[in-house]
Protein backbone atom coordinates (compact mmCIF):
# COMPACT_ATOMS: atom_id res chain seq x y z
CA UNK A 1 0.00 0.00 0.00
CA UNK A 2 1.40 3.31 -0.82
CA UNK A 3 1.47 6.19 1.14
CA UNK A 4 -1.25 7.99 -0.35
CA UNK A 5 -2.96 5.28 -0.60
CA UNK A 6 -2.94 4.53 2.89
CA UNK A 7 -3.73 8.18 3.66
CA UNK A 8 -6.60 8.72 1.43
CA UNK A 9 -8.33 5.48 3.08
CA UNK A 10 -7.83 7.27 6.01
CA UNK A 11 -9.30 10.10 5.60
CA UNK A 12 -12.19 8.21 4.38
CA UNK A 13 -12.18 6.22 7.15
CA UNK A 14 -12.03 9.22 9.49
CA UNK A 15 -15.37 10.76 7.94
CA UNK A 16 -17.40 8.03 9.11
CA UNK A 17 -19.61 8.34 11.49
CA UNK A 18 -17.82 6.06 13.32
CA UNK A 19 -14.82 7.68 12.52
CA UNK A 20 -11.29 5.88 12.10
CA UNK A 21 -8.84 5.94 15.08
CA UNK A 22 -6.04 8.22 15.19
CA UNK A 23 -2.90 6.76 16.34
CA UNK A 24 -3.11 6.94 20.45
CA UNK A 25 -2.29 4.43 23.31
CA UNK A 26 -4.77 1.72 24.04
CA UNK A 27 -6.98 2.99 26.93
CA UNK A 28 -6.28 1.41 30.15
CA UNK A 29 -7.88 -1.76 30.81
CA UNK A 30 -11.08 -1.77 32.64
CA UNK A 31 -10.39 -3.80 36.03
CA UNK A 32 -13.81 -5.01 35.72
CA UNK A 33 -14.74 -8.32 33.95
CA UNK A 34 -17.19 -8.07 30.75
CA UNK A 35 -20.37 -10.45 32.15
CA UNK A 36 -21.51 -12.73 29.09
CA UNK A 37 -25.10 -11.44 28.23
CA UNK A 38 -27.53 -14.52 28.68
CA UNK A 39 -27.64 -16.52 25.07
CA UNK A 40 -31.20 -18.74 25.37
CA UNK A 41 -32.62 -20.68 22.55
CA UNK A 42 -35.81 -19.17 21.24
CA UNK A 43 -38.92 -20.22 19.78
CA UNK A 44 -37.94 -18.93 16.70
CA UNK A 45 -35.09 -20.93 16.34
CA UNK A 46 -32.81 -17.86 16.62
CA UNK A 47 -30.66 -17.68 19.62
CA UNK A 48 -32.49 -14.89 21.56
CA UNK A 49 -29.43 -12.89 23.68
CA UNK A 50 -30.63 -10.17 26.40
CA UNK A 51 -28.14 -6.77 26.39
CA UNK A 52 -28.59 -4.86 29.12
CA UNK A 53 -27.93 -1.30 28.48
CA UNK A 54 -27.34 2.21 30.35
CA UNK A 55 -29.32 5.01 28.67
CA UNK A 56 -27.57 8.24 29.83
CA UNK A 57 -28.43 11.62 28.45
CA UNK A 58 -26.19 14.42 29.18
CA UNK A 59 -27.55 17.17 27.99
CA UNK A 60 -30.81 19.06 29.17
CA UNK A 61 -32.38 21.21 26.93
CA UNK A 62 -35.76 20.01 25.24
CA UNK A 63 -34.95 19.07 22.15
CA UNK A 64 -33.10 16.27 23.55
CA UNK A 65 -35.72 15.44 26.38
CA UNK A 66 -37.21 11.99 24.74
CA UNK A 67 -33.47 10.49 24.40
CA UNK A 68 -34.64 7.63 26.81
CA UNK A 69 -37.34 6.76 25.51
CA UNK A 70 -36.90 7.04 22.00
CA UNK A 71 -33.70 4.95 22.20
CA UNK A 72 -35.75 2.33 23.69
CA UNK A 73 -38.79 2.68 21.25
CA UNK A 74 -35.68 1.30 18.60
CA UNK A 75 -34.50 -1.04 20.87
CA UNK A 76 -37.53 -3.24 21.35
CA UNK A 77 -38.87 -2.16 17.91
CA UNK A 78 -39.64 -5.36 16.06
CA UNK A 79 -38.22 -4.14 13.01
CA UNK A 80 -35.14 -3.66 14.11
CA UNK A 81 -32.14 -6.04 16.44
CA UNK A 82 -34.58 -7.67 17.82
CA UNK A 83 -35.45 -9.57 14.51
CA UNK A 84 -31.60 -11.04 14.87
CA UNK A 85 -32.81 -12.36 18.58
CA UNK A 86 -31.26 -9.24 20.63
CA UNK A 87 -33.74 -8.25 23.45
CA UNK A 88 -32.74 -5.11 25.11
CA UNK A 89 -33.26 -3.93 28.49
CA UNK A 90 -32.93 -0.52 30.31
CA UNK A 91 -30.68 -1.08 33.04
CA UNK A 92 -29.10 1.82 35.09
CA UNK A 93 -26.22 -0.39 36.30
CA UNK A 94 -25.60 -2.23 32.84
CA UNK A 95 -21.94 -2.39 31.26
CA UNK A 96 -22.86 -1.65 28.07
CA UNK A 97 -24.11 2.73 27.86
CA UNK A 98 -25.77 4.49 24.94
CA UNK A 99 -25.00 8.32 25.88
CA UNK A 100 -26.33 11.09 24.06
CA UNK A 101 -23.56 13.91 24.93
CA UNK A 102 -22.28 17.42 23.18
CA UNK A 103 -19.11 17.01 20.48
CA UNK A 104 -16.36 17.34 23.18
CA UNK A 105 -17.87 14.53 25.56
CA UNK A 106 -18.76 12.60 22.98
CA UNK A 107 -14.81 12.90 21.56
CA UNK A 108 -13.76 11.80 25.02
CA UNK A 109 -15.82 8.84 25.00
CA UNK A 110 -14.92 7.60 21.57
CA UNK A 111 -10.93 8.53 21.78
CA UNK A 112 -9.02 6.63 20.16
CA UNK A 113 -11.40 7.46 16.95
CA UNK A 114 -11.48 10.96 16.51
CA UNK A 115 -14.98 11.65 15.96
CA UNK A 116 -14.27 15.66 15.38
CA UNK A 117 -17.29 16.71 17.79
CA UNK A 118 -19.44 16.19 14.61
CA UNK A 119 -19.74 11.92 14.63
CA UNK A 120 -20.87 9.33 16.69
CA UNK A 121 -19.20 5.90 17.86
CA UNK A 122 -19.29 2.71 19.27
CA UNK A 123 -16.29 2.12 21.66
CA UNK A 124 -16.00 -1.23 23.26
CA UNK A 125 -19.10 -1.22 25.81
CA UNK A 126 -19.88 2.55 25.46
CA UNK A 127 -22.28 3.91 22.55
CA UNK A 128 -21.66 7.62 22.46
CA UNK A 129 -24.10 9.44 20.05
CA UNK A 130 -23.47 13.19 19.17
CA UNK A 131 -26.28 15.90 20.35
CA UNK A 132 -25.88 18.21 17.96
CA UNK A 133 -26.83 15.34 15.14
CA UNK A 134 -29.84 14.27 17.50
CA UNK A 135 -30.97 17.97 17.22
CA UNK A 136 -30.56 18.46 13.80
CA UNK A 137 -29.55 15.46 11.43
CA UNK A 138 -27.17 16.57 8.84
CA UNK A 139 -27.79 18.78 5.80
CA UNK A 140 -28.01 15.94 3.68
CA UNK A 141 -30.71 13.41 5.20
CA UNK A 142 -33.79 13.61 3.25
CA UNK A 143 -36.11 11.62 5.63
CA UNK A 144 -36.93 13.75 8.54
CA UNK A 145 -35.19 14.18 11.94
CA UNK A 146 -37.23 11.02 13.21
CA UNK A 147 -35.98 8.20 10.76
CA UNK A 148 -32.74 10.17 11.30
CA UNK A 149 -32.51 9.29 15.19
CA UNK A 150 -34.01 5.83 14.58
CA UNK A 151 -30.88 5.03 11.92
CA UNK A 152 -28.44 6.52 14.14
CA UNK A 153 -29.55 4.25 17.00
CA UNK A 154 -29.48 1.32 14.83
CA UNK A 155 -25.83 1.92 13.12
CA UNK A 156 -24.12 2.62 16.32
CA UNK A 157 -25.67 -0.38 17.94
CA UNK A 158 -25.31 -2.52 15.53
CA UNK A 159 -21.51 -1.56 16.02
CA UNK A 160 -21.82 -2.54 19.13
CA UNK A 161 -23.77 -6.16 18.21
CA UNK A 162 -20.10 -6.60 16.21
CA UNK A 163 -21.50 -5.28 12.73
CA UNK A 164 -19.25 -3.15 10.32
CA UNK A 165 -19.72 -0.61 7.60
CA UNK A 166 -21.11 -3.07 3.69
CA UNK A 167 -19.45 -2.68 0.89
CA UNK A 168 -20.03 -1.33 -1.35
CA UNK A 169 -22.18 0.93 1.08
CA UNK A 170 -24.55 1.43 -1.61
CA UNK A 171 -25.79 -1.84 -3.64
CA UNK A 172 -27.53 -0.28 -5.92
CA UNK A 173 -29.32 2.83 -6.60
CA UNK A 174 -32.45 3.31 -5.54
CA UNK A 175 -32.34 0.66 -3.38
CA UNK A 176 -32.64 1.52 0.57
CA UNK A 177 -29.84 1.41 2.46
CA UNK A 178 -28.49 -0.90 4.55
CA UNK A 179 -28.47 0.29 8.01
CA UNK A 180 -24.89 0.13 8.64
CA UNK A 181 -23.74 2.27 5.98
CA UNK A 182 -22.73 5.38 6.49
CA UNK A 183 -25.91 7.58 5.88
CA UNK A 184 -24.92 10.57 7.67
CA UNK A 185 -22.15 10.69 5.00
CA UNK A 186 -23.64 10.09 2.19
CA UNK A 187 -26.96 7.75 0.74
CA UNK A 188 -24.36 7.15 -2.51
CA UNK A 189 -27.74 6.81 -5.03
CA UNK A 190 -29.21 4.98 -2.44
CA UNK A 191 -32.66 5.26 -0.20
CA UNK A 192 -32.89 6.37 3.00
CA UNK A 193 -33.24 3.41 5.57
CA UNK A 194 -33.19 3.50 9.67
CA UNK A 195 -33.93 -0.02 10.13
CA UNK A 196 -31.56 -3.42 9.25
CA UNK A 197 -31.90 -5.24 6.06
CA UNK A 198 -32.63 -8.90 5.98
CA UNK A 199 -29.23 -9.72 5.39
CA UNK A 200 -27.97 -7.44 7.91
CA UNK A 201 -30.13 -8.89 10.69
CA UNK A 202 -28.93 -12.80 9.27
CA UNK A 203 -25.48 -10.91 9.97
CA UNK A 204 -26.24 -10.27 13.71
CA UNK A 205 -28.14 -13.23 14.03
CA UNK A 206 -24.94 -15.52 13.37
CA UNK A 207 -23.19 -14.20 16.83
CA UNK A 208 -19.86 -14.90 14.94
CA UNK A 209 -18.04 -12.18 16.92
CA UNK A 210 -18.85 -10.79 20.84
CA UNK A 211 -20.11 -7.65 21.65
CA UNK A 212 -18.35 -4.81 22.28
CA UNK A 213 -15.71 -4.62 20.07
CA UNK A 214 -12.84 -2.28 20.69
CA UNK A 215 -11.84 0.78 19.08
CA UNK A 216 -9.54 -0.69 15.80
CA UNK A 217 -6.04 1.00 15.48
CA UNK A 218 -5.77 -0.09 11.65
CA UNK A 219 -8.33 1.97 9.36
CA UNK A 220 -8.00 -1.70 7.17
CA UNK A 221 -9.21 -3.70 10.22
CA UNK A 222 -12.34 -2.25 9.58
CA UNK A 223 -13.83 -5.47 7.98
CA UNK A 224 -16.41 -5.24 4.94
CA UNK A 225 -19.84 -7.46 5.62
CA UNK A 226 -20.68 -10.04 3.49
CA UNK A 227 -22.05 -8.25 -0.40
CA UNK A 228 -25.56 -8.17 -0.43
CA UNK A 229 -28.39 -11.03 -0.75
CA UNK A 230 -31.25 -11.39 -3.05
CA UNK A 231 -34.08 -9.72 -1.50
CA UNK A 232 -31.79 -6.61 0.25
ZN1 LIG B 1 -20.43 3.35 11.51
Amino acid sequence: MTISTAAALLASAVVACTAAPTPAPSPPSKAQPEPSPTTTAGDSGIDETIVRVRIERLTRDAATAGFETTVMDVLTDPRGWRRAGFMFVSDDHARYQIVLGEGRQVDRLCRPYDTRERFSCQNGPAVALNAERWRTATSTWPAGLEAYRVMLVNHEVGHLLHLHHPQPQCPGRGLPAPVMAQQSTTLGGCQPNPWPLQWEVHLASRRAESLAPPARHDPADHRPSPPPVRGG
